[in-house]
């Protein structure tokens, strides 16, 4: 099992395969969402150091969910869209690995980090930021005016120009690309371009739940079969839990 590294705080994980236990987790989950997300995370990341994941910036929490996925042998994004202007259904693909190598942070002149840890100035002027977290997120979801909250989290002093913030939101996007946001898909038909929305976290979490799903059908089956409990069952790392359902279900 290699070591991946985050590409804005540089910290390295590896992950434990899943079990069946972490595939209940997921199904009895009643929805996809940042909570489940981080308790996937807690148990399935092994570090040498406690890990705070809410503490990671969005753009490393996006990246560890693609990375735990891929891990999972699940590499390709995919989508199924209806073009809006020749109405043709059309599929949107692509890897991973190529979404995160084409989005690595940059270095950017325009910004300086200060002393407090995680804060950035924006060279030349008395603004100052810091990256949005998954916290923020899970803090600010069912807000009305979240983004107006973002930014009077992230960004000093409370009052800055337009022109100021879209620097500042610039320099943000440089440091910690979003890995959430509207991709530009050419339809293959007419040509019209149309914009997909991603939110890497709602994909990932509603794939796992789908991946997750067969986990009571599997105990159900090799239970039958062998006799086996519960427990010992759900013990069993997804895959060979796979490959004894399997032969449970040919042998009845
Ligand atoms: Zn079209």
């Amino acid at each position: 099992m290699a070591a991946l590294r985050l590409p804005v705080s540089g910290l390295t994980v590896e992950f434990r395969s899943p079990t069946g236990a972490d595939d209940v987790l997921l199904a009895e989950a009643p929805a996809g969402d940042w909570p489940l997300a981080l308790q996937l995370l807690e148990r399935l990341v092994v570090s040498d150091s406690e890990v705070d994941f809410g503490a990671l910036t969005v753009s490393d929490g996006d990246a560890l969910l693609l990375l735990l996925r891929r891990a999972q042998g699940l590499d390709w994004l995919r989508a199924s869209v209806m073009c809006p202007d020749c109405g043709e259904p059309m599929e949107v693909a692509f890897s991973a690995g190529d979404y995160l190598a084409h989005n690595e942070p940059q270095t950017t002149e325009s910004v300086v980090a200060l002393d407090e840890p995680g804060w950035f100035g924006l060279d030349g002027t008395d603004v100052s930021f810091r990256l949005p977290r998954v916290r923020d997120l899970l803090e600010l979801s069912g807000w009305e005016d979240s983004r107006a909250e973002l930014v009077r989290r992230c960004v000093r002093p409370a009052r800055v120009s337009a022109r100021r913030l879209r620097l500042v939101e610039e320099a943000m996007e440089a440091l910690a690309p979003s890995l959430s946001r509207e991709l530009e898909v050419r339809c293959p038909e007419c040509r019209h371009e149309l914009n997909v929305e991603l939110d890497v976290q709602l994909y990932c979490t509603a794939e796992l739940r789908l991946v997750a799903r067969s986990v009571f059908e599997d105990v159900h089956a090799i239970a039958a079969s062998f006799h086996w409990p519960e427990r010992e069952i759900l013990a069993l790392p997804r895959e060979r839990r796979l490959r004894y359902a399997e032969l449970a279900r040919s042998a009845a």
